[in-house]
């Protein structure tokens, strides 16, 4: 079987070294195997999408100089998919209509309130899919197994009508036919919902590979939130061989990006990816040394 990766950015603002990091990643574990590398436009969250920004990931994604397989797809054009598989769940009993507001609802899994129908007085406001208290058990390259809990009956469409991301993740994935996933270990306790969404669907689970997170030096998740900085686009080298050093890589100098990609590729050994999560201090700094729990790495 071919093997086939992908990078997810969500257009909801410049690329940042967070999402450059998962976007290299991915596109090395792809490539190294020979393997097929499809970039897919997470705009199913229309409500954090900003006008032009997945024109911007794009051209930043070319300026860097990773080549992708097939058209780009692009969630909001997938509807239908992800409408056909909430109704096999519905079908089949596996998702439920949860009138429970976003105050009952905080904080704590969600407890099944409405999972044997509708309380009186309730009316829908999403679907939800049943959930066990099961460990869901995986093996991930990086991070080691894992053996997670789902966290409760999680949300499949919400309250404003838009699919949630779990439900649409997992029918791209398999849609696209992806063999491995590559991303940031933010999404880590994702997985097992996606995994168990995947044995309901009948659809073949994907293997995992969840790189560590880059986190600003206050210890806060890089995100376009926290306004990490969108990526230098005017000379990619450096940001580049920088993403390859956080990575665990050997980045030697090299005189074109083209070389850079060309030792890359060759070079990539996914089992040399830390585990820890990593804070940046910009300015060239090194912070304190390397800790099991987080290092300081300099951009
Ligand atoms: N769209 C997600 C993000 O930008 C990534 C999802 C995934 O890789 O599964 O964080």
């Amino acid at each position: 079987m071919t093997y086939r990766g992908r990078f997810a950015p969500s257009p909801t603002g410049p690329l940042h070294f967070g999402s450059l990091i998962a976007a290299t990643a991915s596109y090395l574990q792809a490539r190294s195997q020979g393997g097929e590398w499809l970039v897919r436009m997470e705009d199913v969250d229309e409500s954090r999408t900003r006008p032009g920004a997945a024109d911007g990931i794009l051209r930043t994604l070319e300026q860097y100089g990773f080549t992708w397989d097939g058209p780009i797809v692009v969630q909001t054009a997938r509807k239908d998919r992800y409408r056909d598989a909430l109704r096999r769940m519905i079908a089949r009993g596996f998702a439920y209509p949860c009138g429970c507001s976003r105050a009952e609802t905080a904080g704590a899994p969600y407890p099944g309130t409405c999972r044997d129908g509708l309380p009186p007085g309730k009316r829908l406001r999403v679907w939800r899919l049943c959930t066990t208290g099961e460990a869901i058990g995986f093996e991930d390259l990086v991070q080691g197994r894992q053996s997670m809990t789902m966290g409760g009956d999680f949300v499949l469409q919400r309250a404003d009508g838009l699919f949630a991301y779990q439900l649409a993740v997992v029918v791209d994935d398999a849609d696209q036919q992806i063999t491995e996933v590559v991303r940031g270990a933010d999404l880590l306790d994702s997985t097992p919902r996606q995994i168990w969404l995947q044995r309901l669907l009948d659809l073949p689970a994907p293997s995992y590979v969840h790189i560590p997170a880059a986190v600003h030096a206050n210890g806060q998740k890089l995100s376009k939130q926290t306004m990490a900085r969108p990526i230098a686009v005017e000379d990619p080298a450096p940001t580049l061989l920088a993403a390859l050093n956080f990575l665990g890589q050997p980045a030697a100098a090299a005189t074109s990006l083209g070389e850079i990609w060309e030792r890359a590729i060759e070079s990539w050994t996914v089992t040399s990816i830390p585990r820890v999560t990593r804070r940046l201090v910009s300015g060239g700094q090194i912070g304190s040394k390397p800790s099991r729990r987080a290092a300081t790495f300099a951009m």
